[in-house]
């Protein structure tokens, strides 16, 4: 017995809609795995909680498979979640390795299957931008490359060596001498200088400045710009920085540019160093940040900005969950 998955969205819940997406998504289930109906010994429905009016195995019944056992069931409501998806679970009499078929909004769920793509979230220090990357690249299943981190390690190293961040020349030959790395250990970012994790260091409040600085030279982006182009070209990641959708990615599938407030802002980084045990001053913290902002708006060399095709959202008022579901509503409008 095999078993083959299947998805598929609808854009409004009518009987209509459902049947043709039903008859639709078995039709190309059937042609890429070279069914014939009688093989078919089951057939499971799930349909999220806002499809109401029809069952899909009824439309499956319609679409001629009347031999198999039909089943439906309505899924919990998540948050979050794809909305008008129909999922389905056919129980194949048959020996081959399954062809899964995820079809309309449903793409997004297995992308895998259906091609690469990358997620670019830009936006000032603060606006919420490595929180929801991190949540969309959990649920997508794709790496979530944070390229601010490369920034910080430069900047980082810079400091060691007791090199003036803003001496360009310096610090690009400093780059190219050290060794830097991102791994990914389940699932989590790692970054090394020279094999040594400093994912804890870099993210110390007198390096953030640092990075800013050294993220102003031309010839240090582009050493990193690079790196991240090439990790991106290889497999579906959502990337957050600053000049992800106007300059690293600019043909990027899903862009978004995130922003909030300076006093929300703040006090998100105000509470993430406290968790780390950091003594930091509010006001103080508020004013450095409206003043990398600055520096990172105003460079000369891919400075932050939104890119036109950017979708917009100001998280000042919003929940992490809430940031991470209009982001896939929006995505999902977009396919
Ligand atoms: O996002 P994070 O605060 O870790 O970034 C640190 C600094 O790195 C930013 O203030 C910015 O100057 C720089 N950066 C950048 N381009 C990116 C990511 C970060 O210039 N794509």
């Amino acid at each position: 017995m095999v078993v083959i998955r299947g998805a598929t969205t609808i854009p409004c819940d009518t009987k209509e809609e459902i049947r043709k997406a039903v008859s639709e998504l078995l039709e190309q289930i059937e042609s890429r795995n070279s069914l014939k109906r009688d093989e078919v010994v089951s057939l499971v429905f799930s349909s999220t909680s806002d499809i109401h009016s029809f069952y899909p195995a009824k439309a499956a019944r319609e679409a001629g498979f009347v031999s198999c056992s039909l089943f439906s069931a309505q899924e919990p409501d998540i948050e979050g979640g794809l909305p008008l998806c129909i999922r389905c679970m056919l129980f194949v009499e048959k020996n081959l390795s399954p062809s899964h078929v995820y079809l309309r909004g449903a793409k997004i769920l297995r992308k895998d299957l259906s091609g690469k793509f990358n997620i670019a979230i830009d936006g000032p220090a603060g606006s919420g931008k490595s929180t929801v990357a991190k949540a969309l690249a959990k649920d997508y299943h794709i790496l979530y490359l944070d390229t601010g981190a490369m920034y910080r390690a430069c900047a980082l190293k810079a400091l060691e060596e007791g090199i003036d961040p803003g001496d360009e020349v310096a610090v690009l030959a400093l780059m190219r001498d050290v060794k830097l790395d991102v791994v990914y250990e389940n699932g989590v970012q790692k970054t090394l200088l020279d094999g040594r994790d400093v994912s804890e260091e870099i993210r110390k409040n007198e390096v953030s400045m640092a990075s800013s600085t050294v993220s102003k030279h031309a010839s240090v982006r582009m050493h990193l710009v690079e790196k991240q182009r090439e990790i991106a070209g290889r497999m579906s990641c959502v990337l957050d920085g600053r000049d992800i959708g106007t300059f690293v990615l600019p043909d990027a599938d899903f862009k978004f540019y995130l922003t909030a407030s300076p006093d929300v802002r703040a006090k998100r980084r105000y509470d993430e160093l406290k968790a780390r045990g950091a003594e930091v001053d509010f006001e103080k913290l508020k004013e450095e940040i409206v003043r990398r902002d600055e520096q990172d708006m105003n460079r000369e060399f891919a400075p932050l900005k939104r890119a036109e095709d950017a979708v917009l959202i100001d998280t000042s008022d919003m929940t992490a969950d809430e940031v991470v579901a209009a982001i896939k509503r929006s995505m999902q409008e977009k396919i």
